[in-house]
């Protein structure tokens, strides 16, 4: 399923959850429903909720201001090492195409990811703000290394966030959101189970790709499919609105 369908069925069913046990439908409603219903696929690093962290195209950005002032540091090593001009050419040469090789964009992006999740975690917690809002940033900045569809997309993972979301519902006095996220954050999960690749939902007991569906992302039929849910979903919630509101 495309990252703006998960948003959009997130949005949809959070309304919907909302209006059933008779909860607020407030801006934290919308939002949370939206982060934890693309957030499993964080580990991934072209999905909607990494490039909402970080644009693709200004770590494309970095990556070659990195690399520029990598080259140059190690001209100036190779520099200090050989007095020849030629020798050090050579070697600095020769340095850039292998670490080109191994440090790619991809990687790269992944670690400016981690970075930019963990920075956000250390200024909260110099501004003193409730540990209990810093843990989910740490746990999460971990998510663009793991394996796709893995770990980031099992049951324990929904507990997990359960587990992070309790407190924070309480300290901002809108219980209802511990549910509301390890429920949005399930959805997806669901949902990615009915795609032709499946997910490892027992992980880490056991690595099987569960799949319950033939769909395949991004191709003609899934895009209609998925936008025939969306319809589908909008006019229950309208009907909702009318019966509850
Ligand atoms: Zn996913």
């Amino acid at each position: 399923m495309r990252g703006k369908t998960h948003c959009a069925v997130g949005i949809i069913t959070g309304i919907q959850l909302s209006l059933i046990f008779s909860q607020p439908i407030i801006p934290t409603t919308i939002v949370s429903s939206a982060v934890f219903s693309t957030l499993p696929d964080l580990d991934k690093s072209n999905s909607i909720i990494s490039g909402i962290i970080l644009k693709k195209n200004f770590s494309k950005f970095l990556y070659k201001l990195i690399l520029f002032f990598l080259d140059i540091a190690i001209f100036l090593v190779s520099i200090k090492i050989s007095s020849s001009f030629f020798i050090s050419a050579f070697i600095t040469f020769f340095t850039i195409i292998f670490l080109e090789k191994k440090i790619t964009h991809y990687n790269m992006r992944k670690a400016l990811i981690t970075g930019t999740l963990f920075l956000l975690s250390i200024i909260l917690f110099l501004a003193k703000v409730n540990l209990s809002f810093i843990i989910p940033f740490i746990i999460f900045s971990i998510f663009p290394w793991l394996r796709h569809r893995n770990f980031s997309h099992s049951f324990f993972m929904v507990i997990i966030v359960y587990l992070i979301m309790k407190p924070i519902s309480i300290l901002i006095d809108y219980e209802f959101l511990a549910f509301l996220s390890s429920f949005m954050y399930l959805l997806h999960i669901i949902c990615d189970m009915f795609t032709r690749q499946g997910v490892a939902i027992f992980y880490p007991f056991s690595k099987n790709m569960i799949s319950l569906g033939y769909i395949k992302v991004g191709g003609k039929f899934s895009n209609i499919i998925e936008n025939l849910i969306i319809f589908i979903l909008f006019i229950v919630t309208i009907h909702l609105m009318l019966k509850f509101l």
